[in-house]
């Protein structure tokens, strides 16, 4: 089967490996959709060879089960694959976080095991979710990493329609939040300094776009909030600035969720924390149980995950998707086979 490998310093290479053949506990997916995310820039960009195929957004249909599978599962199904695989009998991996299993994991796709951007993904079965009927495959893939991740962070900040939430960074997480924020009824304002997300944005529902190499963001946020602040911040950029700004344009009695990874940066939490009485969460992707409930969600709410997705590729393109989604002006970008 193919399967695409980083070569280090912004170069990849599609590589010849064998079939993966299903053991005990374990199944084979035959991937039918692999969403590139901003975490594959970081070794794309890094300058060291991967061993292991990259991708670790899969999605796809169930083509071999290893022995013990449950009744549950059929070879033919349509399915995510939280893709990632702690010890899976202590109490983290029980929750259903098993990239926070305190014994190490495993992310498939990431560097430590082979991933999605391949014919072919070998996981544990216990790693399957269902992917319902009225999801395309590509928008699976979103939702297994980076849709997902966006979603989440909203979901701990218990965000409804009496938020403003200002989400910055507009590349696929930050997409994935406004989105996701409007369908839970929120007023969204997005920050981004590149033109064409901000206009994607907008597409995507955002009420208000800033772009803060033309204005001030924070001081954008409190005209946009009648000098309050946003009540809500998402940051999925990992920009320090924006780290910070997350805060300083927060209104009193406010939550900020990080999940974009990125370089450390100052905190004020006299000023930010303390008396803004603030809350301040961190949220890494998010559960298995908390992926079928995103499904679900997207389902209900039907949310525009295919808008979100502007670019499709075959994987036999994956030097030049990767290079076009290393350009940082793209919004979703998807492997798609058939
Ligand atoms: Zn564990
Ligand atoms: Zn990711």
């Amino acid at each position: 089967m193919r399967g695409v490998v980083f070569l280090g310093n912004r170069e990849a290479e599609i590589r010849d490996f064998p079939d993966p053949q299903a053991g005990p506990g374990e199944a084979v997916v035959k991937i039918r959709a692999s969403g590139l995310c901003g975490t594959d820039l970081h070794s794309y960009r890094s300058g060291q060879a991967a061993s292991t195929i990259s991708g670790h957004e899969p999605c796809g249909v169930i083509e071999e089960l290893g022995a013990g599978a449950p009744d549950s599962l059929k070879v033919g199904d349509r399915v995510i694959c939280h893709h990632y695989a702690g010890c899976g009998t202590c109490e983290v991996c029980a929750m259903g976080y098993e990239q926070l299993c305190p014994h190490g994991h495993v992310t498939y796709g990431g560097g430590t095991a082979h991933g999605a951007n391949a014919d072919y993904i070998l996981v544990p079965t216990r790693t399957l979710v269902s992917l319902p009927d009225e999801l395309s495959f590509e928008a699976g893939a979103a939702i297994s990493c980076g849709t997902g991740t966006a979603w989440n962070g909203l979901n701990k900040m218990h965000v409804s329609g009496k938020d403003t939430v200002a989400v910055f960074g507009q590349g696929p997480v930050g997409l994935s939040g406004t989105l996701s924020a409007k369908a839970m009824g929120a007023q969204v304002i997005g920050i981004d300094v590149v033109p064409e997300r901000l206009a994607l944005a907008k597409e995507l529902g955002a009420d208000h776009v800033i772009n803060p190499t033309e204005t001030d963001a924070v001081q954008a946020i409190l005209e946009l909030t009648s000098g309050m602040g946003a009540s809500a911040a998402l940051e999925t950029s990992g920009n320090p600035t924006a780290r910070q700004q997350a805060l300083e344009s927060m209104r009193p009695f406010g939550r900020a969720c990080y999940v974009g990874a990125g370089a450390a940066t100052e905190i004020d939490f006299n000023k930010n924390v303390i008396f803004k009485v603030a809350t301040i969460l961190g949220s890494w992707t998010f559960s298995k149980a908390e992926l079928m409930e995103i499904a679900r969600f997207m389902v209900d709410t039907k949310a525009p995950l295919e808008q979100l997705i502007t670019h499709r590729y075959d994987l036999d393109q994956a030097i030049e998707a990767f290079q076009t989604f290393d350009g940082a002006t793209t919004g979703k970008c998807v492997f798609v086979m058939n």
